[in-house]
């Protein structure tokens, strides 16, 4: 049995993650695969768009200078959208356009269906028009959005429903991004039953963990799979990392990384060539927590309990994986808060404390969500935030603090 060599603080722990958590390759993603990425270079418009001049309206290409108050015009053609005419608008002439439709030579305006009358229909070709419009009524200008050449999505932005749009309008089917890490989850522990797959046994409980950590890192926008759940032996857990750790970015595993005999993820991963980072960190819940790396993959051994694995992954692999995403907001959203009553951290290092966020007239009045106990999944479901306590610390009623906000409040 091996105890912690030295526990740093969390701060460092922190620190020493992200320092870290190497970018993921840029690669060319299709659109959807793209989507909630960062672009990674700046994107180029490769035309003028719209790349034509084309109506904005159903309705008559006809010259500015013919129209006025009954004014009859005799219409020539059609342009339907994606079919333009390859004629011209003489004099007295007009051509019936839809939306989109290309502006035909000798027109410079487009006069809407509403204000004519005499719809040009089957046998009749002649309509009446209903008032003067000026030159470019109603024409959308070639180049009008976008122009050749111009930067259309600087590096670094965040790719939403309208930068796909904006991209695809530029004839982009894939965008360079950083890849979503690949996350493989392993939980250990032999009292671990699959869940759905029958009733427990006494001393068994079915595995929460790798379903919370999939769930966690997928929300972060990385690709997560589960391994399944190893017992406590020391062939089967080596074996099961070996697998987690041949096609990943990042290994995060549940259990089996404290002090106990049973603790054989450390051996284990220390074998296959895992190198230790850190191992203990000042922080409740989650003292265990171990990180290392091998080559380009990063390993993240959380501790069992279900809040210690949770909350170690908000704050320590969440903002890993995001970073290895290049984003810059791979941090929780931080507030100042405050207790209705004091507040005393008695356990020597950093509190993680689940709160509840309430706004009052004196900012955001933050409360415990109950008992804090580290297996108590119900703290996590009832919180709003993490509130960050410590260590030793003594705080008043009405004294400021910061937390990491989990969710809308
Ligand atoms: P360990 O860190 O392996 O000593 O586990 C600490 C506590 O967390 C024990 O009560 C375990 O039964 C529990 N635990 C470990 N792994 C899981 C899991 N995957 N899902 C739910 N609870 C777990
Ligand atoms: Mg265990």
């Amino acid at each position: 049995m091996q105890l912690f060599e030295k526990l740093i603080e969390y701060p460092e722990a922190e620190r020493l993650v992200l320092e870290n958590a190497p970018k993921t390759p840029v690669v060319k993603l299709p659109l959807f695969e793209a989507l909630g990425l960062l672009l990674a270079e700046d994107l180029v418009a490769n035309f003028d768009s719209p790349p034509f001049d084309n109506s904005a309206v159903d309705g008559y290409a006809v010259r500015a200078g013919d129209t006025g108050e009954n004014v009859e015009l005799e219409v020539v053609d059609e342009a339907p959208a994606g079919r333009p005419s390859t004629k011209t608008v003489g004099s007295g002439e007009a051509i019936k356009i839809f939306t989109g439709g290309v502006i035909p030579d000798g027109a410079d305006a487009v006069i809407m269906v509403e204000d004519t009358s005499g719809w040009s229909g089957e046998g009749s070709s002649v309509i009446t028009i209903g008032k003067a419009v000026p030159e470019e009524n109603n024409v959308r200008r070639g180049g009008e959005d976008v122009r050749a050449g111009q930067t259309i999505l600087e590096a670094g932005v965040g790719i939403g429903p309208y930068e796909t749009a904006l991209a695809a309008s530029q004839g982009y089917s894939r965008l360079p991004v950083h890849r979503r890490p690949k996350v493989v989850v392993l939980s250990t522990g032999t009292e671990l039953v699959e869940p759905g797959s029958r009733e427990l046994s006494p001393g068994e409980i079915f595995d929460s963990n790798s379903y919370a950590i999939v769930a966690q890192a997928r929300e972060a926008g990385a690709e997560a799979v589960r391994l399944y759940a190893a017992s406590d032996e020391y062939d089967v857990t080596r074996a099961a990392l070996e697998e987690a750790l041949s096609d990943a970015d990042v290994v995060v595993t549940s259990g089996g990384v404290s002090v106990g005999e049973r603790d054989l993820v450390k051996a284990a991963i220390e074998e296959l060539g895992v190198e230790q980072v850190f191992w203990g960190v000042k922080f409740k819940p989650g003292k265990p927590l171990f990180f290392g790396s091998r080559g380009d993959s990063r390993f993240f051994g959380l501790p069992g309990n279900p809040v210690s694995a949770m909350v170690c992954f908000e704050l320590f692999v969440r903002p890993a994986l995001m970073k290895m995403m290049n984003r810059t907001d791979h941090r929780r959203p931080k507030v100042r808060v405050y207790f209705e009553e004091d507040f005393t951290n008695r356990f020597g290092r950093m509190h993680a404390v689940r709160v509840s966020l309430k706004r009052t007239e004196k900012g955001l009045l933050a409360t415990s969500v109950g008992a804090q106990g580290s297996g108590l999944i119900t703290s996590l479901t009832k919180a709003d935030a993490i509130a960050i306590i410590g260590p030793e610390a003594h705080i008043k009623a009405g004294e400021m603090v910061e937390a990491v906000v989990l969710r809308d409040f």
